[in-house]
């Protein structure tokens, strides 16, 4: 790999490190070209540390290794992406990254969607009379109406995904799909889970 190591006075360039799974940025160190062999060779992210003055591989006092997977150099070589395994907390504040964020997966909307259903399945549990008039909605009235209901509504859905795979009008199949993906989401909050256990599952399979 063609670093350009001589770009900073220092000989450093910048490692961004992102968790390999869940696409998190974690950290950011730097690396001299002797970190980065060592890096290579034991597969345990190390860097230079400026502070201490020499290489520094992360974990070696708390053992929260970052586990190597790949690096990749970008556009004209002087910073370094490096997708890891971390082993345990990457802070040694004790947060999953260094911008105190957890490292749990990101699906965009969808995860946008499941924090709006987790938001109206905590109203579900207030009771009707006490509830504001601008809180009811349709999503509480399913989670209301308990598991079975949801489930029967995700077969239904189903049903419907499938009449329209079979007929060939894309707008209605992709529409029922929405409408089997949303209630989908619903029975997995309504069972206590969430898209990433699923995903999770899948993973392990593959
Ligand atoms: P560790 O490498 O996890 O054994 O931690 C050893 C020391 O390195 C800690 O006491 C901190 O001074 C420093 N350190 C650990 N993790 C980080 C981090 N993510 N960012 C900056 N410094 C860190
Ligand atoms: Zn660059
Ligand atoms: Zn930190
Ligand atoms: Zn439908």
């Amino acid at each position: 790999m063609d670093i350009d190591f001589n770009k900073n006075a220092d000989g450093l360039v910048p490692a961004v490190i992102q968790d390999a799974n869940t696409k998190k940025v974690l950290m950011l160190g730097y690396m001299n070209e002797e970190a980065f062999l060592k890096t290579n060779k034991t597969k345990k992210v190390t860097f230079y540390s400026r502070s201490k003055k020499r290489l520094w591989t992360k974990g070696e006092e708390s053992g929260n290794f970052l586990e190597l997977v790949n690096i990749k150099l970008d556009c004209d070589r002087d910073t370094l992406l490096v997708h890891v395994n971390p082993v345990g907390p990457v802070c040694h504040k004790g947060t999953d990254t260094c911008w105190a964020e957890d490292n749990e997966a990101d699906y965009g909307f969808l995860s946008k969607l499941e924090g709006i259903i987790e938001s109206r399945r905590k109203l579900s549990e207030t009771e009707p009379d006490l509830r504001k008039e601008n809180e009811s909605s349709y999503v509480v009235s399913l989670f209301d109406n308990g598991i079975n209901k949801i489930a029967q509504k995700v077969g239904e859905e189903a049903v419907e995904t499938v009449i329209e795979a079979k007929d060939s009008n894309d707008e209605l199949f992709l529409n029922e799909s929405a409408d089997l993906l949303f209630h989908y989401l619903i029975l997995l909050k309504a069972k206590g889970f969430q898209l990433k256990d699923v995903v999770k599952i899948l993973r392990e399979r593959h």
